[in-house]
Formats: structure tokens, C-alpha cells, sequence
């Protein structure tokens, strides 16, 4: 089994890498926080002293950090010490030219990269069922299957460096947009008299039908797995969200693409998370829409 570094035991990385333990390999981690770090030893994480120590003997290094400033600075310190033929795997939600930027210096420094960012949430985090997104070199990609599989459901190559981040981008952006559909329906139909069960029995069978309303329902009592139906706990965060968001608005810009359902879809998720729904599921944003339309 492989030893295996991992940097950033959050809420994604500390049941991520508790399941690489699982898996049967030794995981060597390190995280800012003394709080995380404890927790993570409690589930047979090795917890060291810093990210230096972590990659210390590592096949490969995972990185769980909160955006890309912090994925950056953290290679700027570990890559002189990773040794030749370790894969350097970073599964954070960056920029798309903070990745590449990342791809760079691991290059330079002789080392495989991939970007390898999710889809699933903390509970897939924790039942092992992620979706890893993955750019770069399919040699790399090959050698990062191994590490990712005790994570997954899916390990998708979109591409070479940086598409991974790309691929996560462009579904938020998808996702953010459904959800806005949905809740707006979901309030006009209250509005006008319209029960949830029959909007929703008709929508989930027509062409209304996506996973924003099928999966996630912004309204209770339509389907089990909403996060509605467990007082809006994420789930994946409205924060989060706006995050993934920015970051599309932000690569859009830099590309010259209009993408105007997504600037609006962010400020509207903007004014969510000042109202202070950024804790909240991002199906909440229904309870911002309901209220503004009772004004
Ligand atoms: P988190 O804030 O819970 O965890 C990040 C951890 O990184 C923190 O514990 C922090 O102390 C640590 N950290 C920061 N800088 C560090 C450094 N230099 N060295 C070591 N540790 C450092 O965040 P999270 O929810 O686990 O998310 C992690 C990444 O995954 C983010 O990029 C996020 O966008 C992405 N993501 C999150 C979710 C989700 O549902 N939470 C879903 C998909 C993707």
C-alpha cells in the first residue's frame, strides 16, 4: 500500500483522507489547524508538523486547501523537499490559472501533477463517493487513479492541466443556474395558487426536470434527499457556491464569453450570503426569493 501525504484536513480532507486509511494506506497529515489535525489522527491519519513532513517519503501528495492562493504558497514550500517520481495531486476548487500556474511549478520541480477537484460534497467525502474531475497528462492521470479510487465514485480525465478545474466551473455554473430556475418557479407557483406536489409531479417527468429539482427539491416533502427536508444543512454551502461562481465569472471575463446568467446567478447568491445564508444549503437561496417577493 502507498504512503500518501495530505495537506488541508477540512471538512472534505479529514474524511477523504480517513478513507485512504481505510483503504489500507499510511496517510501523513498536516493542517494549520491543531483542532483538524487531532480529529484526523482519531481516524488513523498520522498527523505531523508540517507540510514538509507530510511529504516526507510520500508516492504521492493531495492537497485539500481552500483556494488558490493557499495551494500556491503550499507548493512554493514543499516542492524542494518531494521526492523525484512522487504524483502531486491537488483536489482543492482554484482558479483555473492558479492550477495551471501549480502545473508549472511541479513541472519545474520534475514532478506529475494532476488537478483533481470534486463533486459530491462532504457526504461524499465521507461515503467515499466522490466525483474527481482530473487534468493533466494522461500518464498522470493513469498514476492518480490508484490514490483517488478509495475516494470515489468516478475518476473522469477532462483534459490536461487545469481542465479539472475547468470541468467544475462550467457544471457549477450549470448547477447555480438550475437551482434559480427551480426556486423561482417553485414562488411564482405559490404565488398563483400552484401546490408544490402538483408543480413538482409535472416539472420532474417534463422538461423542467434536472437534478436541482429532482435530487435537491428547493421546497420539502418532494424528495428525501433534499436538503430542504433536513432544515437546509449543507449539502454543498451557498458560500461555496458563490466561490465556484466568482470563479467562473472571473475565467469567463479573462476569456471574453458572456456568460450573463452566471454574473447574475452570482450576485444573486452575493446578496444571499450577505442576508447570511452562506452556511445554508444553496437551495436555501428560496427562502431570499420568497421573502423579496413578499416585499
Ligand atoms: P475547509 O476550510 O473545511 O478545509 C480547508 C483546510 O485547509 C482547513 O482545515 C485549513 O486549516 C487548512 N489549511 C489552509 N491553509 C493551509 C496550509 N497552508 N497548510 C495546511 N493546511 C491548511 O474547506 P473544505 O470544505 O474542506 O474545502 C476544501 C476545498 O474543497 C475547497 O477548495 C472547496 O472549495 C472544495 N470543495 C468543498 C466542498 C464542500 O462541500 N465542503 C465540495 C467540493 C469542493
Amino acid at each position: 500500500m502507498a504512503v500518501i501525504g495530505f495537506i488541508g484536513l477540512g471538512h472534505m480532507g479529514g474524511p477523504m483522507s480517513a478513507n485512504l486509511v481505510k483503504a489500507g494506506n499510511t496517510v501523513r497529515g498536516f493542517d494549520l489547524s491543531s483542532d483538524v489535525l487531532r480529529s484526523a489522527a482519531e481516524h488513523g491519519v498520522t498527523a505531523v508538523d508540517s507540510a514538509v513532513d507530510a511529504v516526507d517519503g510520500a508516492d504521492a501528495v493531495i492537497t485539500m486547501l481552500p483556494g488558490g492562493k493557499h495551494l500556491l504558497e503550499c507548493y512554493d514550500e514543499i516542492l524542494g523537499s518531494v521526492s523525484g517520481g512522487t504524483l502531486l495531486v491537488d483536489s482543492s476548487t482554484v482558479d483555473v490559472a492558479d492550477s495551471r500556474r501549480a502545473h508549472e511549478l511541479a513541472a519545474r520541480a520534475g514532478l506529475d501533477s494532476v488537478d483533481a477537484p470534486v463533486s459530491g460534497g462532504t457526504a461524499g467525502a465521507e461515503a467515499g463517493t466522490l466525483t474527481f474531475m482530473v487534468g493533466g497528462g494522461e500518464q498522470a492521470y493513469r498514476s492518480a487513479q490508484e490514490f483517488l479510487e478509495p475516494m470515489a465514485r468516478k475518476v473522469i480525465h477532462c483534459g490536461g492541466a487545469g481542465n479539472g478545474q475547468v470541468t467544475k466551473m462550467c457544471n457549477n455554473l450549470m448547477l447555480a443556474a438550475s437551482m434559480l430556475g427551480v426556486a423561482e418557479a417553485f414562488v411564482l407557483g405559490e404565488k398563483l395558487g400552484l401546490s408544490h406536489r402538483a408543480l413538482y409531479d409535472v416539472a420532474s417527468i417534463s422538461t423542467g426536470q434536472c437534478w436541482s429539482l429532482t435530487t435537491n427539491c428547493p421546497v420539502p416533502g418532494m424528495v428525501d434527499t433534499s436538503r430542504a427536508d433536513h432544515d437546509y444543512e449543507p449539502g454543498f454551502a451557498a458560500e461555496l457556491m458563490l466561490k465556484d461562481l466568482g470563479l467562473a465569472v472571473s475565467a469567463a471575463e479573462r476569456s471574453g464569453v458572456d456568460t450573463e446568467v452566471g454574473r447574475l446567478a452570482a450576485n444573486i447568491y452575493e446578496r444571499f450570503n450577505s442576508e447570511g445564508g452562506g452556511g445554508y444549503d444553496f437551495s436555501a437561496v428560496i427562502d431570499s426569493i420568497r421573502q423579496r417577493s413578499a416585499e
